[in-house]
Protein backbone atom coordinates (compact mmCIF):
# COMPACT_ATOMS: atom_id res chain seq x y z
CA UNK A 1 0.00 0.00 0.00
CA UNK A 2 1.45 3.89 -0.55
CA UNK A 3 1.58 5.66 1.92
CA UNK A 4 2.26 9.55 1.93
CA UNK A 5 3.49 11.46 4.71
CA UNK A 6 5.23 15.23 5.41
CA UNK A 7 8.86 15.18 5.13
CA UNK A 8 8.91 16.13 8.30
CA UNK A 9 6.93 12.99 9.80
CA UNK A 10 10.21 11.09 10.80
CA UNK A 11 11.93 13.21 12.54
CA UNK A 12 9.90 13.47 15.54
CA UNK A 13 10.87 11.83 18.55
CA UNK A 14 8.96 12.36 22.26
CA UNK A 15 11.37 14.72 23.74
CA UNK A 16 9.45 13.52 27.40
CA UNK A 17 10.25 15.08 30.61
CA UNK A 18 11.35 18.21 28.37
CA UNK A 19 8.12 18.53 27.05
CA UNK A 20 6.49 21.54 28.29
CA UNK A 21 2.92 20.35 28.14
CA UNK A 22 2.11 16.62 28.03
CA UNK A 23 -0.10 13.82 26.51
CA UNK A 24 -0.51 12.81 29.59
CA UNK A 25 -1.98 15.56 31.19
CA UNK A 26 -5.51 16.63 31.27
CA UNK A 27 -6.79 13.80 28.43
CA UNK A 28 -8.61 10.57 29.47
CA UNK A 29 -6.20 8.03 27.66
CA UNK A 30 -8.55 4.82 25.75
CA UNK A 31 -6.62 1.85 26.33
CA UNK A 32 -6.74 -0.76 23.31
CA UNK A 33 -8.39 -4.39 24.11
CA UNK A 34 -5.60 -6.29 23.93
CA UNK A 35 -3.50 -3.50 25.92
CA UNK A 36 -6.12 -3.66 28.35
CA UNK A 37 -5.87 -7.39 29.08
CA UNK A 38 -2.27 -7.59 28.75
CA UNK A 39 -1.93 -4.75 32.00
CA UNK A 40 -4.46 -6.59 34.04
CA UNK A 41 -2.68 -9.93 33.94
CA UNK A 42 0.19 -8.20 35.32
CA UNK A 43 1.47 -9.56 38.64
CA UNK A 44 3.06 -7.30 41.36
CA UNK A 45 2.21 -3.60 42.19
CA UNK A 46 2.01 -2.40 38.59
CA UNK A 47 -0.42 -4.98 37.95
CA UNK A 48 -2.80 -4.61 41.06
CA UNK A 49 -2.61 -0.26 40.23
CA UNK A 50 -3.56 -0.67 36.67
CA UNK A 51 -6.19 -3.20 37.62
CA UNK A 52 -7.91 -0.25 39.67
CA UNK A 53 -7.39 2.27 37.52
CA UNK A 54 -8.74 1.09 34.00
CA UNK A 55 -12.25 1.51 33.81
CA UNK A 56 -14.82 0.17 31.25
CA UNK A 57 -17.45 2.82 30.01
CA UNK A 58 -19.45 2.56 26.98
CA UNK A 59 -17.64 -0.66 25.69
CA UNK A 60 -13.99 1.21 25.57
CA UNK A 61 -11.49 1.31 28.40
CA UNK A 62 -9.90 4.28 29.86
CA UNK A 63 -7.25 5.14 31.80
CA UNK A 64 -8.74 6.74 35.17
CA UNK A 65 -7.11 10.28 35.12
CA UNK A 66 -6.49 11.32 38.93
CA UNK A 67 -5.80 15.47 39.24
CA UNK A 68 -6.48 16.05 35.85
CA UNK A 69 -3.30 13.53 35.00
CA UNK A 70 -2.76 10.33 33.79
CA UNK A 71 -1.32 8.44 37.14
CA UNK A 72 1.51 6.36 35.18
CA UNK A 73 2.70 9.67 34.61
CA UNK A 74 5.90 10.01 37.25
CA UNK A 75 6.90 12.55 39.07
CA UNK A 76 10.38 12.83 36.50
CA UNK A 77 8.03 13.14 33.25
CA UNK A 78 8.35 9.54 32.25
CA UNK A 79 5.91 7.00 31.80
CA UNK A 80 5.90 4.19 34.58
CA UNK A 81 4.47 1.40 32.07
CA UNK A 82 7.39 2.48 29.42
CA UNK A 83 9.84 2.04 32.30
CA UNK A 84 9.12 -0.29 33.70
CA UNK A 85 7.84 -2.55 30.54
CA UNK A 86 9.86 -1.11 28.08
CA UNK A 87 7.76 1.08 24.44
CA UNK A 88 6.95 -2.12 23.50
CA UNK A 89 3.90 -2.14 26.50
CA UNK A 90 2.61 1.19 26.30
CA UNK A 91 -1.36 0.72 24.90
CA UNK A 92 -1.62 2.11 21.25
CA UNK A 93 -2.90 5.40 21.56
CA UNK A 94 0.30 6.04 23.74
CA UNK A 95 2.24 4.02 21.24
CA UNK A 96 0.86 6.34 18.31
CA UNK A 97 0.41 9.87 19.84
CA UNK A 98 1.13 12.21 18.22
CA UNK A 99 1.27 10.30 14.68
CA UNK A 100 -2.03 10.94 12.82
CA UNK A 101 -2.93 8.01 10.18
CA UNK A 102 -5.39 7.99 7.63
CA UNK A 103 -6.36 4.79 5.23
CA UNK A 104 -8.21 5.32 2.37
CA UNK A 105 -8.32 1.59 1.12
CA UNK A 106 -5.61 1.68 -1.17
CA UNK A 107 -3.27 4.42 0.16
CA UNK A 108 -2.37 6.25 3.56
CA UNK A 109 -2.02 9.61 4.53
CA UNK A 110 -0.07 9.89 7.93
CA UNK A 111 1.02 13.32 9.86
CA UNK A 112 1.85 14.43 12.95
CA UNK A 113 -0.86 16.16 15.86
CA UNK A 114 -0.08 20.15 16.18
CA UNK A 115 -1.66 18.99 20.02
CA UNK A 116 2.00 17.66 20.60
CA UNK A 117 4.29 20.70 21.39
CA UNK A 118 7.45 18.69 19.74
CA UNK A 119 5.27 17.94 16.88
CA UNK A 120 3.95 21.35 16.59
CA UNK A 121 7.88 22.82 17.01
CA UNK A 122 8.16 20.91 13.70
CA UNK A 123 4.92 21.00 12.06
CA UNK A 124 5.28 25.41 12.38
CA UNK A 125 9.05 25.23 11.73
CA UNK A 126 9.84 22.90 8.97
CA UNK A 127 10.35 24.99 5.35
CA UNK A 128 7.49 23.83 2.84
CA UNK A 129 8.33 19.92 0.89
CA UNK A 130 6.70 18.07 -1.53
CA UNK A 131 5.54 15.18 0.92
CA UNK A 132 7.47 11.59 0.93
CA UNK A 133 5.75 8.30 -0.66
CA UNK A 134 6.85 5.35 0.11
CA UNK A 135 5.37 1.05 -0.55
CA UNK A 136 3.53 0.21 -3.88
CA UNK A 137 0.00 0.56 -5.14
CA UNK A 138 -2.07 -1.78 -3.67
CA UNK A 139 -5.18 -2.27 -1.58
CA UNK A 140 -8.91 -1.54 -2.72
CA UNK A 141 -9.85 2.10 -2.53
CA UNK A 142 -12.72 2.99 0.15
CA UNK A 143 -13.98 6.06 -1.70
CA UNK A 144 -15.87 7.59 -4.69
CA UNK A 145 -12.86 7.85 -6.63
CA UNK A 146 -14.14 10.64 -8.93
CA UNK A 147 -14.77 12.74 -5.95
CA UNK A 148 -11.27 11.72 -4.13
CA UNK A 149 -9.64 12.80 -8.05
CA UNK A 150 -11.17 16.47 -7.14
CA UNK A 151 -9.93 16.55 -3.63
CA UNK A 152 -6.08 15.66 -4.77
CA UNK A 153 -6.36 17.98 -7.22
CA UNK A 154 -7.92 20.59 -5.52
CA UNK A 155 -5.86 20.15 -2.38
CA UNK A 156 -2.79 20.57 -4.34
CA UNK A 157 -3.87 23.86 -5.93
CA UNK A 158 -4.98 25.18 -2.48
CA UNK A 159 -1.45 24.62 -1.35
CA UNK A 160 -0.12 26.02 -3.85
CA UNK A 161 -1.96 29.18 -3.23
CA UNK A 162 -0.98 28.81 0.25
CA UNK A 163 2.99 28.73 -0.22
CA UNK A 164 2.39 31.65 -2.82
CA UNK A 165 4.75 34.22 -1.17
CA UNK A 166 4.22 36.83 -3.48
CA UNK A 167 1.46 37.88 -1.72
CA UNK A 168 0.81 38.49 1.79
CA UNK A 169 0.07 35.54 4.13
CA UNK A 170 -3.50 36.90 5.24
CA UNK A 171 -4.49 37.45 1.35
CA UNK A 172 -3.34 33.84 0.86
CA UNK A 173 -5.55 32.72 3.52
CA UNK A 174 -8.36 34.92 2.15
CA UNK A 175 -7.77 33.43 -1.23
CA UNK A 176 -7.71 30.10 0.33
CA UNK A 177 -11.29 30.40 1.20
CA UNK A 178 -12.61 31.58 -1.71
CA UNK A 179 -10.91 29.03 -3.85
CA UNK A 180 -12.54 26.33 -1.58
CA UNK A 181 -15.68 27.63 -2.49
CA UNK A 182 -14.54 26.65 -6.79
CA UNK A 183 -13.15 23.35 -5.79
CA UNK A 184 -16.88 22.37 -3.42
CA UNK A 185 -18.23 23.44 -7.06
CA UNK A 186 -15.95 20.85 -8.93
CA UNK A 187 -16.53 18.53 -6.18
CA UNK A 188 -20.77 19.15 -7.06
CA UNK A 189 -19.71 18.55 -10.46
CA UNK A 190 -18.81 21.75 -12.02
CA UNK A 191 -16.00 21.92 -13.94
CA UNK A 192 -12.32 22.66 -13.94
CA UNK A 193 -11.93 26.36 -14.37
CA UNK A 194 -8.94 28.46 -13.78
CA UNK A 195 -8.47 30.67 -10.76
CA UNK A 196 -8.06 34.10 -10.88
CA UNK A 197 -6.48 35.67 -7.29
CA UNK A 198 -6.82 38.77 -7.92
CA UNK A 199 -10.37 39.17 -9.13
CA UNK A 200 -11.15 37.10 -6.55
CA UNK A 201 -9.75 39.69 -4.17
CA UNK A 202 -11.46 42.52 -6.01
CA UNK A 203 -14.82 41.19 -6.24
CA UNK A 204 -15.12 40.39 -2.40
CA UNK A 205 -13.72 43.60 -0.97
CA UNK A 206 -16.27 46.00 -0.96
CA UNK A 207 -18.59 43.32 1.20
CA UNK A 208 -16.31 42.56 3.55
CA UNK A 209 -17.35 43.10 7.39
CA UNK A 210 -15.33 44.33 10.14
CA UNK A 211 -17.25 41.78 13.19
CA UNK A 212 -16.63 42.57 16.68
CA UNK A 213 -13.33 41.03 18.30
CA UNK A 214 -15.43 38.35 20.62
CA UNK A 215 -17.63 36.71 18.20
CA UNK A 216 -15.45 34.09 17.40
CA UNK A 217 -13.68 33.80 20.39
CA UNK A 218 -17.43 33.42 21.78
CA UNK A 219 -18.17 30.90 19.59
CA UNK A 220 -15.70 28.69 20.91
CA UNK A 221 -15.99 29.81 24.38
CA UNK A 222 -19.37 27.69 23.78
CA UNK A 223 -17.44 24.31 23.23
CA UNK A 224 -16.08 22.26 25.98
CA UNK A 225 -13.18 23.60 27.41
CA UNK A 226 -10.49 21.45 29.33
CA UNK A 227 -8.07 23.74 30.37
CA UNK A 228 -8.44 27.14 32.33
CA UNK A 229 -5.36 28.53 30.32
CA UNK A 230 -7.88 28.52 26.89
CA UNK A 231 -10.50 29.70 28.63
CA UNK A 232 -8.76 32.74 29.69
CA UNK A 233 -7.28 33.10 26.45
CA UNK A 234 -10.87 33.46 24.70
CA UNK A 235 -11.76 35.53 27.37
CA UNK A 236 -9.31 37.91 26.28
CA UNK A 237 -8.03 38.17 23.18
CA UNK A 238 -5.08 40.03 22.19
CA UNK A 239 -4.27 39.76 17.87
CA UNK A 240 -0.38 39.32 17.04
CA UNK A 241 0.76 40.12 13.42
CA UNK A 242 0.60 37.61 10.49
CA UNK A 243 3.73 35.81 10.02
CA UNK A 244 4.96 33.48 7.26
CA UNK A 245 3.99 30.52 9.75
CA UNK A 246 -0.06 30.91 9.31
CA UNK A 247 0.83 29.45 6.05
CA UNK A 248 2.23 26.22 7.80
CA UNK A 249 -0.56 26.49 10.28
CA UNK A 250 -2.87 26.62 7.13
CA UNK A 251 -1.19 24.12 5.08
CA UNK A 252 -1.18 21.51 8.50
CA UNK A 253 -4.98 22.13 8.50
CA UNK A 254 -5.15 21.37 4.96
CA UNK A 255 -3.06 18.21 4.57
CA UNK A 256 -5.42 17.07 7.89
CA UNK A 257 -8.67 17.90 6.77
CA UNK A 258 -9.16 18.30 2.89
CA UNK A 259 -9.30 14.57 1.89
CA UNK A 260 -11.80 13.92 4.55
CA UNK A 261 -14.93 16.00 2.39
CA UNK A 262 -14.90 12.70 0.69
CA UNK A 263 -16.81 11.21 3.13
CA UNK A 264 -20.20 13.45 2.47
CA UNK A 265 -18.90 15.50 -0.15
CA UNK A 266 -19.02 18.94 2.31
CA UNK A 267 -15.86 20.87 1.06
CA UNK A 268 -17.02 24.26 2.05
CA UNK A 269 -17.64 23.66 5.48
CA UNK A 270 -14.33 22.13 5.79
CA UNK A 271 -12.41 24.97 4.35
CA UNK A 272 -14.30 27.28 6.92
CA UNK A 273 -13.13 25.42 9.30
CA UNK A 274 -9.43 25.40 8.74
CA UNK A 275 -9.77 29.07 7.56
CA UNK A 276 -11.22 30.04 11.25
CA UNK A 277 -8.94 27.66 12.87
CA UNK A 278 -6.53 30.08 11.37
CA UNK A 279 -8.12 33.42 12.28
CA UNK A 280 -8.83 32.51 15.91
CA UNK A 281 -5.36 31.64 16.71
CA UNK A 282 -4.38 34.88 14.79
CA UNK A 283 -6.80 36.42 17.64
CA UNK A 284 -5.96 34.91 20.50
CA UNK A 285 -2.44 36.01 20.21
CA UNK A 286 0.67 35.22 22.27
CA UNK A 287 3.25 33.09 20.91
CA UNK A 288 1.74 31.10 17.90
CA UNK A 289 3.35 27.68 18.69
CA UNK A 290 1.78 27.57 21.82
CA UNK A 291 -1.50 29.22 20.65
CA UNK A 292 -1.78 27.17 17.97
CA UNK A 293 -0.96 23.91 20.27
CA UNK A 294 -3.64 24.65 22.56
CA UNK A 295 -6.13 25.17 20.26
CA UNK A 296 -5.41 21.69 18.83
CA UNK A 297 -5.68 20.53 22.28
CA UNK A 298 -9.11 21.58 22.83
CA UNK A 299 -10.15 21.78 19.61
CA UNK A 300 -8.58 18.84 17.22
CA UNK A 301 -8.74 16.09 20.25
CA UNK A 302 -12.43 16.69 20.75
CA UNK A 303 -14.56 15.48 18.10
CA UNK A 304 -17.50 17.18 19.83
CA UNK A 305 -15.75 20.33 19.61
CA UNK A 306 -14.75 19.56 15.82
CA UNK A 307 -18.30 18.80 14.93
CA UNK A 308 -19.39 21.92 16.57
CA UNK A 309 -17.41 24.15 14.22
CA UNK A 310 -18.43 22.05 11.49
CA UNK A 311 -22.06 22.63 12.20
CA UNK A 312 -21.43 26.64 12.64
CA UNK A 313 -19.53 26.96 9.87
CA UNK A 314 -22.70 26.82 7.93
CA UNK A 315 -25.04 28.53 10.73
CA UNK A 316 -23.41 30.83 13.11
CA UNK A 317 -22.76 34.26 12.70
CA UNK A 318 -19.34 34.38 13.56
CA UNK A 319 -17.87 31.98 10.21
CA UNK A 320 -20.33 33.92 7.75
CA UNK A 321 -17.46 34.92 4.99
CA UNK A 322 -18.23 38.69 5.03
CA UNK A 323 -16.88 38.59 8.75
CA UNK A 324 -14.17 35.73 8.01
CA UNK A 325 -12.76 37.55 5.04
CA UNK A 326 -12.99 41.38 7.45
CA UNK A 327 -11.02 39.49 10.07
CA UNK A 328 -8.16 38.25 7.22
CA UNK A 329 -8.26 41.13 4.93
CA UNK A 330 -8.64 44.46 7.22
CA UNK A 331 -5.74 47.15 7.68
S1 LIG B 1 2.96 15.78 24.13
FE1 LIG B 1 4.42 15.01 22.56
S2 LIG B 1 6.50 15.57 23.29
FE2 LIG B 1 5.03 15.82 25.02
S3 LIG B 1 5.15 13.88 26.14
FE3 LIG B 1 3.45 13.67 24.68
S4 LIG B 1 4.34 12.80 22.75
FE4 LIG B 1 6.03 13.52 24.07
Amino acid sequence: MKITKPSYFDSFSCIASNCPDSCCKEWDVQVDAASAAYYRSLPGALGDDLRRLLKDEDGETVMTILDRRCPMWRQDGLCRIQAELGEAALCKTCREFPRLTHDYGDFIERGLELSCPEAARIILSSPIAAPITEGISGGEAEYDEEAMDVLLRTRENVLTILADTSRPVNESLALALLYGYQAQAELDGDEELPFDGDSALESVREFVKIPEISELPDFFAGLEILTEEWADRLRSPAPGAWCDEYRLLARYFVERYWLQAVSDYDLACRVKYIIASCVLIRQLGGPLLRTAQLYSKEIENNADNVEAILDGAYAHPAFTDDKLLGLLLQN
